[in-house]
């Protein structure tokens, strides 16, 4: 015993040794020692029970393998298997390349961000997307906050949020997810709901109705993006509404939701009402989101009239839900691109990954297929099979684009097999998130583009799996 007890290195030793190097250039002395006293406390519990020693490399390696175990960042990148592009628990869009040279450059560098270049004075924070938010929207101005949550709250605060009525359909009376509902929000922003039709059916004449009341601030139309009512139903349309609001002299809101840039059925997705048409169609403010399918960082945009975008800044709420300068950079060059619409597929990452074709990720699976059914082992049987991935975020919820997955099944069909090779994915030093149905566990590929880096990454799941 007490032979074995000196066969064990000293704290010094193991610093020393190559991997304690590694460890102290990677952490620091004081951590890198830190970790190995407590491996080697280990060690000597080891050395009571007559189990086999490390040697001094064997336990800075060990060391090291738990200083970096410990040090990965909880926000990590994961492989999005799971089918929806825009997952909100995942992040949703994925920055183009511009965006994030764009914003890596405004986190290293002081930048112009409320100066004037011109002038040398004091410049604000919004005029550097103003004029091509206008441009790709062909509204009068514009302004940005936090998130499209943040731009209905300043907007409806702004224009009712002294109890003033705030018209809406009651097909309209949506909850977005997050404990977003429309009714809360107006109540917080507020103002005053004013309910009008009935779920399913709601007619000029109601509208006209409530406006008749006097004590209206604005109708609210909202994007029924995240549900869709079918069969006996009436909505009154956009230009009707306007027309009603021009009457009654107040604004007309529309809350777009996702709110896309151009007409995806270029790309034979469905198509979506473009912001342009919203404004084109008589709406005096329109609000959308910058991550959804705009492809950008989170943030929420407010279009529409001069006085009104004037007002909504010189709210003090404005302060609190201003947008940062690493946004800005990333918003503006997401924004660029769409000047170039012919190469906005090959630049803009959610839009590549929705338009990508069937075949293509087919061709993909097929690959694959003989690296993964070699990393799941024996007990797994794998599959291409074909599946619907959803574009997520609450846009076109009934539309699935053709796509193609590896399900993965257990041999012995047992759900506990599958959630444990759910969970060794989901432990790999990339985390792969997939979804399980049907008895399968599901990779949908769409969103799947560089294969070897997934590959390698498998190595580890043998491991994982025992
Ligand atoms: C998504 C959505 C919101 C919320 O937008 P965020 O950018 O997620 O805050 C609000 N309204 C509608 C209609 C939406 O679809």
């Amino acid at each position: 015993m007490n032979e074995s007890f000196r066969a064990i290195p000293s704290v010094d030793a193991v610093l020393k040794s190559p991997a304690g190097q590694a460890a102290i250039d990677r952490f620091g002395r004081t951590e890198a020692t830190a970790r190995i006293r407590l491996v080697l406390d280990a060690e000597r519990q080891s050395a009571r029970e007559g189990r086999a020693l490390r040697d001094a490399q064997a336990i800075a390696a060990l060391a090291l393998w738990q200083l970096e175990a410990a040090s990965g960042s909880s926000l990590r990148p994961v492989f999005n298997l799971t089918g929806t592009v825009l997952h909100t628990n995942l992040g949703r869009a994925l920055l183009a390349e511009a965006a994030i040279e764009a914003a890596t450059e405004a986190m290293r560098d002081a930048t112009a961000l409320e100066f004037d270049l011109a002038t040398g004075k004091r410049g604000e924070r919004d005029d550097h997307l103003r004029d091509l938010v206008c441009e790709l929207t062909g509204a009068e101005d514009a302004t940005l906050v936090n998130n499209n949550a943040a731009a209905v709250l300043i907007v409806l605060n702004t224009l009712a949020g002294n109890g003033g009525g705030a018209v809406v359909s009651r097909g309209e009376l949506i909850e977005i997810g997050g404990a977003f509902r429309m009714p809360d929000i107006m109540a917080r922003a507020g103002a005053r709901l004013v309910e009008v039709g009935t779920t399913n059916r709601t007619h000029e004449k109601d509208y006209r109705a409530a406006l008749d009341t006097g004590d209206i601030a604005l109708i609210l139309k909202v994007h029924t993006s995240n549900y869709r009512i079918e069969g006996f139903t009436k909505e009154v349309d956009a230009p009707s509404l306007a027309a009603l609001a021009r009457a009654a002299k107040v604004p007309l809101v529309n809350d777009l939701g996702s709110g896309t840039l151009v007409d995806l059925a270029r790309w034979g997705l469905r198509r979506e009402p473009t912001v342009r048409e919203a404004v084109a169609e008589g709406a005096d403010i329109v609000t959308f989101s910058g991550d959804k399918l705009l492809g950008g960082p989170q943030a929420g945009f407010i279009v529409g009239r001069r006085h009104l975008i004037a007002a909504i800044n010189r709210n003090p709420m404005k302060r609190a839900l201003r947008v940062d300068k690493l946004r800005l950079a990333a918003l503006e060059a997401t924004l660029k691109l769409y000047r170039d619409p012919d190469r906005l597929a090959e630049r803009l990452p959610t839009l590549r990954l929705l338009a990508r074709s069937q075949a293509e990720i087919a061709g993909m699976a097929t690959a694959i297929l003989p690296d993964v059914r070699a990393a799941v082992g024996p007990f797994y049987t794998v599959e291409i099979v074909d599946c619907g991935s959803q574009i997520g975020s609450g846009a076109l919820p009934l539309d699935t684009l053709a796509s193609s997955a590896l399900a993965i099944r257990a041999v012995d069909g047992s759900g506990s097999a599958l959630d444990r090779l759910a969970a060794a994915l989901r432990a790999l030093p990339v985390p792969v998130i997939g979804r399980i149905a049907d008895g399968a566990l599901l990779l949908d590929l769409r969103c799947l583009e560089d294969a070897p880096r997934f590959i390698a990454n498998l190595r580890g799941l043998a491991d994982g799996l025992a």
